[in-house]
């Protein structure tokens, strides 16, 4: 791997057609991104020096960009380009890799309307981020069922990576004030949908069971559902109610920034032995070991520092 930069160690970033370190990348305050939230991202991780499912994320973010209407001028091809020369500037051979595009602004004299922004792509490349610390890895999330609903699917649509996490935020604050790790949000119905930054199976008699609406399609989801599926544990996509999230055996928590991560307590409850439990133990070593393995692996393009 090429030595690279001390100022660049910290993290490498694209904003609108340039690379520089990760402390010099920032947003105009006028950016309708950052002002409306009108912004799409996706989130890739890489590991041991290979990026994991890059396709499938670069995939998401594109229609993520669809139904926000959003377009920036990189097509698919230039931005996993970026992502592979964020990586490379940074020097990293495990990584948080974000790609995002911002709504911009109307030029001066143009209609106030998003239509008429410009759209662009920022990008960067972070030392590895993982959601749950070692010592929550160890013991289990704590978490409880928010108060606050997941907004409306007719409102924003989840399969849409956003930022309109004044929901998740809220929830956040309800776990934290009940002592919890992390908020679960219902749907208007009773549903279970996600938490903040994760998609959740409930484990019931070594059976999964995942939401199959009002949530992001995780790929980390998609990646434990394909897993489960090898190891012949029966995985259904389907309505998960709050009771069965009450009464479960095991929850797991799925994202990019972490993989499989374990609870061990919902709403006060202890569930197994206040420890990580079987299902989720088998899930994680499987999920870990094969992408040890080069499981949808693409490596990284070091040599694209000098691109
Ligand atoms: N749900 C939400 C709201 C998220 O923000 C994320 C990831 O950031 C996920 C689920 C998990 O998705 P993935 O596994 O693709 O990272």
């Amino acid at each position: 791997m090429p030595v690279t930069e001390p100022a660049w160690t910290a993290g490498a970033a694209y904003l609108d057609g340039h690379f520089m370190p990760i402390a010099e990348a920032a947003i105009p305050i006028t950016d309708w991104g950052y002002r409306r939230s009108d912004v799409t991202y996706d989130v890739v991780g890489v590991r041991d020096g290979a990026f994991f499912r890059l396709d499938d994320h670069v995939r998401r973010f594109r229609a993520s960009m669809e139904t926000f209407r959003l377009k920036p001028p990189e097509d698919d091809a230039a931005i996993k380009r970026v992502l592979h020369r964020c990586v490379a500037l940074a020097g990293l051979r495990d990584a948080y890799v974000a790609m995002d595009c911002l709504r911009g602004r109307p030029p001066a004299g143009a209609p106030y309307h998003p239509a008429y922004a410009r759209n662009y792509l920022a990008a960067f490349a972070l030392p590895w981020i993982s959601l749950v610390r070692p010592d929550v890895m160890e013991r289990g999330a704590h978490l409880v069922v928010a108060e606050t609903l997941r907004i409306s699917t007719r409102s924003v649509d989840p399969r849409a990576k956003n930022f309109h996490w004044a929901d998740l935020t809220r929830g956040q604050f309800e776990a934290h004030d009940r002592g919890a790790d992390f908020c679960v949000l219902l749907d208007e119905a009773g549903h279970v949908t996600e938490g903040p930054g994760f998609n959740l199976f409930v484990v019931a008699d070594g059976r999964l069971a995942t939401p199959d609406a009002g949530v992001l399609e995780g790929l980390t989801r998609q990646s434990v559902i394909e897993l489960a599926r090898e190891m012949d544990l029966a995985v259904a996509v389907r309505p998960v109610t709050v009771a069965e999230l009450r009464d479960a055996d095991e929850i797991l928590l799925v994202t990019t920034a972490g993989g499989i991560m374990p609870a061990s307590r919902i709403d006060g409850r202890i569930m197994g032995n206040d420890r990580p439990g079987p299902v989720f133990r088998r899930l994680h070593d499987a999920f870990w070991d094969k992408r040890a393995a080069g499981w949808h692996a693409t490596p990284v393009d070091y040599a694209s520092i000098h691109a």
